[in-house]
């Protein structure tokens, strides 16, 4: 499904990834992990296109397309979600509203019949309960006030509604509390199928104790150089990152 050769990106002419490989199959649940500043918020926005970053060399694959020469808008309607790429808080927009357009903007691309207000009210409600999700958070305009995890509740709900192929979340790790772990592992747990893939940006070891990655990767100094399983997380909680570090810079 997606394919990473050789990637690298550079921002202000700092490289901070050098030479990224990774391949995610359907089905699949890939964690990406690493220190502080290792470049993993840098891998997530690449990915979605943020302009900021210059990609300097390698290729990513999506479905067999270049993702580098989409737009990410068009990204999006290739079935790409990233949470951040959505805006949780939007004045005076409900986000039902906002939400409805945008999955039928994604319908519309993949040739399906936008749906009317009542298909629309039908797959929320579908889909709020897959989620757990309030309909009185719903109702309520998309504007300032939304504690931290009423944002990460919207965001998995946005996913949920949007049915990406590839889900894309940077859990960054300033005020996630238990409660937004838990709505971000339930939702990813839920959302998961044989049809899609999910990659968890995360600094945090306790993310997964709730989600079961299929594969966790460390990323450290702009290159992944260490994959494994979820015991790989597990040793990483109980060790910390030092010692990869050590491992890695005495062989540089
Ligand atoms: P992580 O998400 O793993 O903590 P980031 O991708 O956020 O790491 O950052 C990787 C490196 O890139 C850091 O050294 C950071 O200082 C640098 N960096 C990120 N954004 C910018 C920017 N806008 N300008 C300059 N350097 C940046
Ligand atoms: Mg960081
Ligand atoms: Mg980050």
């Amino acid at each position: 499904m997606l394919s990473i050769k050789n990637l690298h990106a550079s921002i202000e002419g700092n490289e901070i990834l050098r030479g990224i490989n990774l391949e995610v199959k359907a089905g699949e649940v890939h964690a990406i992990m690493g220190p502080n500043g290792s470049g993993k918020s840098t891998l997530a926005s690449v990915l979605a296109g943020r302009e900021e970053y210059e990609v300097t060399e390698g290729e990513v694959t999506f479905k067999e397309k270049n993702l580098l020469d989409l737009a990410p808008e068009d990204r999006a309607r290739e079935g790409v979600f990233l949470a951040f790429q959505y805006p949780v808080e939007i004045p005076g927009v409900s986000s039902t509203n906002f939400l409805r357009t945008a999955v039928n903007q994604v319908r519309e691309y993949r040739g399906l019949e936008p749906l009317d207000a009542v298909k629309f009210l039908t797959l929320m409600k579908e889909k709020m309960k897959l989620v757990e999700i309030d309909q009185k958070l719903l109702s309520r305009s998309l504007n300032e006030g939304f504690s931290g995890g009423e944002k990460k509740r919207n965001e998995i709900f946005q996913m949920a509604m949007l049915e990406p192929t590839l889900s894309i979340l940077d859990e960054t790790d300033s005020g996630l509390d238990i409660d937004a772990l838990r709505i971000v592992s339930n939702g990813v747990n839920q959302l998961k199928s044989d049809k899609n893939a999910t990659i968890v940006v995360t600094h945090y070891q306790r993310l997964l104790d709730y989600i079961v990655p299929d594969y966790v990767h460390v990323l450290y100094k702009g290159r992944i150089v260490k994959s494994g399983t979820k015991e790989l997380a597990m040793e990483l909680e109980e060790k910390g990152y030092d010692w990869i570090k050590e491992e890695i810079d005495s062989q540089a």
